[in-house]
Formats: C-alpha cells, structure tokens, sequence
C-alpha cells in the first residue's frame, strides 16, 4: 500500500517549502494541490470567464485538462499541453485559485486526480482538504500553521528576494482575506482535520518544521 502524508493549513505557513523538504527526505513525491488550483484559475481568466459566474466555470471546467509531470523530480504543472507552472506562484493566481475552488466542478475534477496520484505512489501532497476530503485515510494528517505576521514577513521575504517590491501589510491583507475566503466556503472549507496534528512553525524555522514532520512520521507509521 501506497504510504500517504496529508498536510493542510493556511496561505504562507510554509507547507510547500515544507512537504517538498519532508519528501526529498523520505522518498516520496511531492504533490502541490495548490498549484492545480491555480491552473485551473489562470484557465478561466484567459477564457475571460468571470470568477462569480458558476453556471460558466461548470460549463468551461470540463474544458481545462490539468496535469503533473515530473521533470527532473520537480511537479510540473500542464494545462491543456502547456506548461504553466512558472505562471502559477504570483499573489494573483494565488487569489483567482482561491475564488474558483469554491465550485464543486472544479473540486471534483482536482480531488478525483489528486486520489489517483496518491493510489500509486507514496506521497507527501498538500492543500486545504487533502486530510479532511482528498486522503481521509491518510498515514499521517498534519495542519500546519502560522501566526498570520509571521507567514505575511516570510512571504515579503521571498518576494524581495526576488526583486519584487511589496508592502507588508498589503500582504498580511491578502492572507487574511484567502484564508477567510478558504475556512468559509461550503464546499470543503480549510479546517483542520480531527485526526491531524498541529504544527505551529511561528516560532519554527524551516529545519525544525521539516524534522517534527519527519519525527511524526517515524513514530507513527514506521
Ligand atoms: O496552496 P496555495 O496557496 O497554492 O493554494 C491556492 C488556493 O487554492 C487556496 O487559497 C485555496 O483556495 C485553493 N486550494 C484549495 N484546496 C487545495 C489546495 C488549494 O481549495 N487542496
């Protein structure tokens, strides 16, 4: 059988940076479910489809083929043949992904994806409902989170690394309001699991984050 980690949290407590880590050590694969999303996202703008009109995201949503590959051992992410993964991790996308997963027919098609990759193979996939939607039944659920001034510094961070001006409280803006969007919608809304273990990595850095993960997954399934 296929060993499962789910991890599920807020915008910026660092599960991507995290899972990724927490992979590489185990030898399993990483799987972005927040990058599916995105695709999905970036689909319906470029078809100019307004993001509050349901009855048009159910009709185009058939129409948007996502899929991973893995090139070099990254997640490569493919909407209809194109590779759009470089497109995917801008606060924009971010948003849109976050206005389009209310939707059951754009769920449906992700979750159901989502449960095939991780049917096959051992992976570390992370989202907002991988532990109470996607792998119920997964070996390890964790919830990882951060105080909201923490994940907003770490996101200004990367971003001015990579040369892009910002402003911390816009940031922080953004966060709060992604995450009031995910924890309150009807379907599948970010919460976490009962069977999950909290990780608060506010007072974390990476390597601490990354090794409790790994600690949990040696106690509790190996
Ligand atoms: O994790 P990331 O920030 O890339 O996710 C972008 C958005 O996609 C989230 O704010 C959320 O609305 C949505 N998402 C989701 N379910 C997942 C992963 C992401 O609804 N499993």
């Amino acid at each position: 059988m296929a060993k499962n980690i789910a991890i599920d949290g807020p915008a910026g407590a660092g599960k991507s940076t995290i899972a990724k880590r927490i992979a590489k050590e185990l030898g399993m694969i990483y799987v972005d479910t927040g990058a599916m999303y995105r695709a999905m996202g970036l689909f319906f703008h470029r078809q100019g489809i307004d993001p509050q009109d349901e009855a048009a995201i159910g009709r185009e949503a058939e129409n948007a083929q996502v899929t991973i590959r893995y090139e070099n051992g990254q997640q490569q992410v493919y909407l209809n043949g194109e590779n759009v993964t470089a497109r995917l991790r801008t606060e924009e996308a971010g948003q849109m992904a976050s206005r389009v997963s209310v939707y059951p027919a754009v769920r449906r098609k992700l979750v159901w994806l989502q449960q095939q990759m991780a049917a096959s193979q051992d992976v570390v996939m992370d989202g907002r409902d991988i532990g109470t939607v996607v792998l119920p039944k997964a070996d390890l659920k964790v919830y990882l989170t951060a105080d909201s001034r923490v994940r907003a510094m770490r996101r200004v961070g990367e971003l001015r690394e990579k040369g892009q001006e910002c402003d911390l409280q816009e940031i922080e803006r953004d966060i709060i309001e992604r995450d009031y969007q995910d924890m309150h919608r009807e379907e599948s809304p970010l919460r976490q699991a009962e069977d999950a273990v909290l990780v608060d990595t506010s007072q974390m850095d990476i390597d601490q984050a990354v090794q409790a993960v790994v600690r949990l997954f040696q106690e509790r399934v190996l």
